[in-house]
C-alpha cells in the first residue's frame, strides 16, 4: 500500500505559499490508517517504551493509536493553557515570534522511556521543544516518529541524537 496516495496536498493553506499535507484523507480509510499506525510502531516493538508522547493535535491521533498497539501509556503535549494541573513549559521559535508547548509535570517520571509522535516533521521546532521538555522532566527519549517528513526543511537535524522514524518522505515542495 502506498500511504502517500492517501495524503491530500492543499496549496496555500493556512497561508499563501504553504502546501498543507492533509491527513484526514488517510484517516478516513480504515486500511490506510491501520497500516500507517502499524508501520509507525514497527521499530519500537522490542524497545520497551513506557509512554507515547503525542504532540497536539494531530499527534494525538497517531500517538493514541500507537500507544494501544505498543501497549504503553499516552501523554498529551499541549498548547499553553489547556492542561488543568501543574505544567512544565518549553518555548520554541517560529518564523515570527515564539510558540510554546506544555505537559503535566507529574506525567513524566525520571528514567521512563518515551517515544515522541506527531503527524509531520517540518522545521523540527515543535518536536525539538517536546524532546527538551521530556528530558527536562528526566524522561529518556528513545525515538521520534512522524507519518510525514518534509525533508527539504532538515527538521531531523534539530532533533540531535534522537533516532527519527518517518513513513512518507517529501523531498521537495
Ligand atoms: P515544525 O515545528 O516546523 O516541524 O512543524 C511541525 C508541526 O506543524 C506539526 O504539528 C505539523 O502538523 C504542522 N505542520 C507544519 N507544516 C505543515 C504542512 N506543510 N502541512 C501540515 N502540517 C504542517
Amino acid at each position: 500500500m502506498e500511504l502517500n496516495d492517501f495524503i491530500r496536498d492543499v496549496p496555500d493553506f493556512p497561508k499563501p505559499g504553504i502546501i498543507f499535507k492533509d491527513i484526514t484523507t488517510l484517516l478516513k480509510d480504515p486500511d490506510a490508517f491501520k497500516e500507517a499506525v502499524h508501520q509507525l510502531c514497527q521499530p519500537y516493538r522490542k524497545q520497551n517504551i513506557d509512554q507515547v508522547v503525542g504532540i497536539e493535535s494531530r499527534g494525538f491521533i497517531f500517538g493514541g493509536a500507537m500507544a494501544m498497539e505498543l501497549d504503553t501509556g499516552f501523554i498529551p503535549m499541549r498548547k499553553p493553557g489547556k492542561l488543568p494541573a501543574e505544567t512544565e513549559k518549553e518555548e520554541y521559535a517560529l518564523e515570527y515570534g515564539t510558540d510554546a508547548i506544555e505537559v503535566h509535570r507529574d506525567a513524566i517520571q525520571p528514567e521512563v522511556k518515551i517515544l515522541v509522535v506527531d503527524d509531520l516533521l517540518a522545521t523540527g521546532g515543535t518536536a525539538a521543544a517536546s524532546i527538551r521538555l521530556v528530558k527536562k522532566l528526566g524522561g529518556s527519549v528513545i525515538g521520534a516518529a512522524f507519518l510525514i517528513e518534509l525533508c527539504f526543511l532538515n527538521g531531523r537535524e534539530k532533533l540531535g541524537d534522537v533516532p527519527v522514524h518517518t513513513l512518507i518522505a517529501c523531498e521537495s515542495e
